[in-house]
């Protein structure tokens, strides 16, 4: 159904754990396009740093980081599922960056312009064919400006904390909800607060708030204002 229409960008931004990935990547699989995570590329950064010992208390040593960043390669590949891996120099490290240590400490280090120069650039090479949807915080407003959908996501903090908390711990992960909760007002805190890139809606972006939202309704939402910009695309008068 999507097959003869224009290939577009679209981008989905919003606060953690709000459920941006899950709903890119199903839009991604029905519109047979590239789906990017953007986060997994700053936490890929952030653990280089865990592993190379480059914090000292939670605040990062970026003179050390600037020298030896052009060395640091993020990328990703896809299993035979079809399921993207984060790499990191060339090591799938999908598990590790979703771990606590690494969401504690992301947001500082996406905090700073060097990080963010090197990944948006990649970011902008990824998108060059169009037919990609990248979730993140800047990508509406930084990353792709002129993409065609914007999507901003948005939910109450504390049932943010509850699906994530749910999902960490189906994961295997031993944490507290208070945990997760302090580290998703932390990071909307640090992420929103930024002087470079912070998150913010763009000015043309839906929003969706999915509090009491359920997943199929929010994605039909994203649907229409999908179908409706392919129809303005192809009838721009109308
Ligand atoms: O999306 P996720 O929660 O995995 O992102 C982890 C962190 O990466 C965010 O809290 C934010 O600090 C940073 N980030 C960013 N810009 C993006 C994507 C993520 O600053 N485009």
């Amino acid at each position: 159904m999507y097959k003869n229409q224009p290939k577009i960008i679209i981008a989905i931004d919003g606060y953690s754990s709000c459920g941006k990935s899950t709903l890119a990547k199903e839009l991604a699989r029905q519109l047979k396009y590239i789906y990017i995570d953007t986060g997994a590329m700053y936490r890929a950064v952030t653990l280089y740093c865990i592993q190379n010992d480059l914090f000292k208390q939670n605040v990062l040593k970026i003179a050390e980081l600037e020298p030896i960043l052009e060395h640091v390669a993020v990328g990703f590949e896809l299993d035979l599922q079809g399921k993207a891996h984060t790499l990191l120099n060339g090591i799938n490290v999908e598990e590790q960056i979703r771990n606590m240590e690494v969401s504690s400490r992301v947001s500082e280090v996406s905090s700073h312009a060097i990080v963010r120069r090197k990944l948006v650039a990649l970011q902008q090479k990824m998108g060059e064919q169009k037919g990609i949807i990248l979730d993140g915080r800047d990508i509406g407003t930084v990353v792709f400006p002129e993409a065609e959908v914007k999507l901003f996501l948005t939910a109450d903090p504390e049932v943010r904390a509850q699906r994530r908390y749910k999902e960490l711990i189906e994961n295997g992960q031993t944490v507290s909800f208070d945990e997760v909760y302090q580290n998703i007002v932390q990071r909307d805190f640090q992420d929103e607060n930024r002087a470079e890139s912070p998150l913010k809606k763009a000015s043309d972006a839906h929003v969706l708030d999915n509090t009491y939202l359920e997943k199929h309704d929010q994605l039909n939402v994203a649907l229409e204002i999908i179908k409706n910009t392919f129809k303005s695309i192809s009838n721009p008068n109308k």
